[in-house]
């Protein structure tokens, strides 16, 4: 097993950063060495104070808004990125953290499957990741696991794959102002319809990132795809820890896709989200069902709640990244997605 703890630095401590943060201090072998954020309030504080926890580490963690400074003062192994949903954003981010030679593990929906909506960027950044010997990685509950891994992991135990109906019906609670205001929870009716018609409403980011990449790790292409979305709107007010939802008016969204593949496979995707579901007697749940030889029915109820899903495989994806050979990684790439129960040292290749 290696000597040294792996140095995590955490990039946006939002829900999910802090998220990270609260999982990696209950676990063995690794040190957050520093925290970036832009926040006011969060900028000169130690997270432990911010998180109301006590400090298992022997050194404190200052919350600072100068990523530069946080590496050269820090050198990390890694660095989890938890500030984006779209690769063009990230995107310089990134290339700052490969320039200075660290692993980096992005939250960005569309770092999920890069090659799909930035083909360019992704060439790019593998590139840079090869020249500087690190790797990164896009992942996230969905995309990066739900919607697209389970449905590949799975295919591997049959012999002929046809038409995959993937739903996930969820809860957007857990997640933070970011998540809340791309969805439109809060907005009227008439402005969600006016942001939709100008391309300003995001929805769900990430339907061709994990239609791409089901179709690639099944050595096949997308030869159409389209999505749709439409407001959920709420018959009472709703109120999560980031959002509120007054009655008439988004309490988020739900959105379709249909792409057709290189072997005239269909995938139809199906996500509605919305802040407190429950409320409205909605259950939610994980569905994948491929038609083929044999069919698969699988079925998760509850669905795997958004924040801890992303948490969870995010931090337990960095011992793959940091063994990765580099490059830009995909979650078809690098070994299946575990947890972390032991002391993370054991799960680093030595050399
Ligand atoms: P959040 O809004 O709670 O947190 C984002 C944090 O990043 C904030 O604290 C903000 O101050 C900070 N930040 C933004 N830009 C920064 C910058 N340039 N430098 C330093 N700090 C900066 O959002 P969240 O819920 O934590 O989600 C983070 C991102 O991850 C979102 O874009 C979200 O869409 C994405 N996400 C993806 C998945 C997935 O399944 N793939 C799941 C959850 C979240």
């Amino acid at each position: 097993m290696i000597k040294n703890k792996i140095k995590v630095v955490i990039w946006g401590f939002g829900a999910m950063g802090s998220g990270m943060a609260k999982m990696i201090l209950r676990k063995e072998g690794f040190d957050i060495v520093g925290i970036c954020d832009l926040y006011d309030g969060y900028i000169g504080k130690s997270i432990f104070n911010i998180l109301k926890i006590s400090n298992p580490q022997k050194h404190d963690v200052i919350i600072s808004d100068n990523i530069e400074n946080v590496l050269k003062n820090t050198r990390p192994d890694i660095v989890l990125l938890a500030t984006d949903s779209f690769t063009k954003s990230a995107y310089p981010k990134i290339k700052t953290l490969v320039e200075h030679k660290v692993n980096v593990i992005s939250t960005a929906e569309e770092m999920a499957y890069p090659q799909a909506n930035q083909p360019e960027l992704a060439k790019e950044m593998d590139q840079l990741a090869k020249a500087n010997k690190v790797s990164i990685l896009g992942t996230g509950v969905n995309p990066g696991m739900m919607m697209d891994l389970l449905a590949v992991c799975i295919s591997g135990v049959m012999e002929d794959v046809k038409d995959m109906q993937i739903s996930r019906i969820n809860s957007l609670s857990p997640f933070g102002k970011t998540v809340v205001e791309e969805q439109g929870v809060g907005l009227t009716v008439d402005e969600f319809n006016r942001r939709m018609k100008t391309g300003d409403m995001a929805g769900h980011v990430g339907f061709k990132e994990s239609t791409f990449m089901i179709a690639n790790a099944l050595g096949l292409e997308v030869q159409d795809f389209n999505q749709s979305m439409q407001p959920i709107i709420t018959d009472i007010d709703r109120k999560s820890p980031y959002g509120f939802a007054k009655k008439g008016d988004v309490c988020g969204v739900e959105m379709s896709a249909k792409a057709k593949l290189s072997n005239s496979t269909i995938i139809n995707m199906y996500h509605p989200q919305q802040i407190e579901p429950e409320m409205v007697g909605t259950s939610t749940g994980d569905y994948i069902k491929i038609q083929g030889k044999p069919e698969i029915n699988l079925s998760n109820v509850p669905e795997v709640e958004g924040g801890i899903g992303t948490i969870a495989i995010c931090v337990n994806m960095i011992p793959h990244v940091i063994n990765s050979k580099p490059g830009l990684k995909t979650m078809i790439d690098l070994p299946v997605p575990r947890a972390i129960m032991g002391d993370v040292r054991k799960m680093i290749d030595e050399e």
